[in-house]
């Protein structure tokens, strides 16, 4: 029970409202660390309740300097990787504040400057952001990061990815009075995310929750091979106008491949949306409500733009393209089964896609389901073999011994847009990880 958390009485009244009673375990374990003051590394998904897990403690301790009658300054600041996430978090505060006297914000790129400049003027108790915007705040003179003392980065593993190091360090090192700082990242990241962890957070408690090995209990992760993208077009079509779901996502790596597929389907006549980094704020927000609410049941989205949604009632995620890493397929799937329901996981494969997808298998010690549509199975089956990982075997030539043999003729050089690295459409890298600032 929350009332068991020694939480500020006004936030126990808006979780009551809220019917929050039993805190996740994320919440259980992580409240009472912040509460006694600790840094913390916290690995949790969307979905976990992270959200309110570091929102109610650093709230709760606003409120005891509140009470103090401490001079108003920008005490809080979180700092989020994508808009939805920060208006997301926003939301969420306003309703554990809603008895409180504090105040919030929100500085995101694509919104007016000088409007979001008086917004801080007005001196919001907690501040929730997206780097690169709140880096010109801070530079700008309109925020005072001298005043945080609570530092939360939340999916910090995100922000690292979309090529936020650099902005990320800056403001930190801007925060030079912080006495708490909470790293929050859905998976437990590379060397990046451990020297920003190790650089920032001062005798960590460290939370392992939902980690890799826990996920898709619930979920069923299949694969269906194709041949071509086009070919992968009819696949997804077919289970568009078949499969029993609710809603579904289906997730691109590029945004000219998300317009595509959107126009094909919209032409199709299938009620889709779409999500990507390039469509305005106002079109994203649209999109998200008509999704949110059922209007439209199928989302198209790049991974940067659906980083960190909470849309209830996915259950069917298809990957039109193999994500480039094993944790990118764990952000995408674990969009469904979400609370032991039952969801659906479909990625398409071409023989560009299979290496990947086999790597992925091994990373996540699970063996897809392999499946075939009705009418629809094309030429490409897998590869003929397939080494002990999984992946293809090489079709190298061996050597001729016969010394005599004309030498085979060198392949002309390859533009540098090597097959290797871009997939069939000419615009998905195929690279494990590629810079994927999209903002
Ligand atoms: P998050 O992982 O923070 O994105 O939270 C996922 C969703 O669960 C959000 O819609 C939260 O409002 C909701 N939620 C978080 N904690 C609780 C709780 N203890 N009881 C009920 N709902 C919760």
């Amino acid at each position: 029970m929350f009332a068991q958390l020694n939480l500020n009485e006004r936030l126990l009244r808006a979780l009551e409202e809220n019917a929050f009673v039993e805190p996740t375990p994320v919440q259980q374990e992580a409240i009472p660390v912040i509460l006694a003051g600790r840094d913390l590394r916290a690995t949790a998904q969307t979905g976990s309740g992270k959200t309110a897990a570091f929102l109610l403690p650093v709230l709760h301790q606003l409120l005891a300097l509140e009470e103090a009658s401490a001079a108003p300054a920008t005490r809080a600041l979180v700092l989020v990787p994508t808009r939805e996430l920060a208006r997301q978090i926003l939301e969420e505060v306003e309703r554990f504040a809603r008895y409180t006297f504090l105040q919030s914000a929100m500085v995101i790129g694509g919104e007016g400057f000088k409007e979001q400049s008086a917004l801080l003027r007005k001196i919001p108790d907690i501040l929730i952001a997206t780097p690169g915007r709140l880096l010109e705040h801070i530079q700008a003179g309109s925020m005072l990061a001298g005043e945080v003392r609570w530092l939360i980065l939340d999916e910090a593993d995100r922000m690292l990815d979309m090529g936020f190091a650099e902005d990320m360090q800056a403001i930190i090192s801007a925060c030079v009075n912080r006495q708490q700082t909470l790293l929050f990242s859905a998976t437990t990241g590379g060397r990046a995310l451990r020297e920003i962890a190790q650089s920032v957070l001062r005798n960590p408690e460290h939370l392992m929750l939902n980690p890799v090995s826990q996920l898709g209990e619930t979920t069923r992760q299949q694969i269906i091979t194709a041949e071509s993208p086009t070919h992968k077009e009819r696949l997804l079509a077919w289970l568009l106008a078949n499969e029993n779901y609710r809603k579904a996502m289906v997730f691109t790596n590029t945004r000219a491949q998300a317009d595509q597929l959107y126009g094909r389907l919209r032409a199709g006549d299938y009620r889709v949306f779409v999500l990507h980094g390039e469509k305005d704020q106002q079109e994203r927000k649209q999109a998200l409500e008509r999704f949110s609410q059922g209007g439209e049941r199928v989302l198209i989205a790049t991974d940067v733009a659906a980083r960190g949604l909470d849309i209830e009632g996915v259950d069917m995620v298809v990957n039109f393209d193999m994500p480039r890493s094993g944790d990118e397929y764990v952000h995408r799937i674990g969009r469904t089964g979400r609370g032991g329901e039952d969801g659906l996981a479909i990625s398409l494969i071409t023989h560009l896609d299979w290496n990947l997808m086999s790597s992925i298998q091994r990373y996540l010690k699970q063996e897809f389901e392999k499946r075939v549509l009705p009418g629809l199975k094309g030429n490409y089956h897998g590869p003929k073999k397939v080494k002990s990982s999984g992946k293809a075997a090489g079709t190298k030539k061996k050597k001729s011994a016969n010394k005599n043999a004309k030498p085979a003729r060198k392949p002309a050089r390859r533009p540098a847009a090597s097959p290797l690295l871009v997939s069939e459409d000419g615009h998905a890298p195929l690279r494990r990880r590629a810079p994927a600032r999209e903002r």
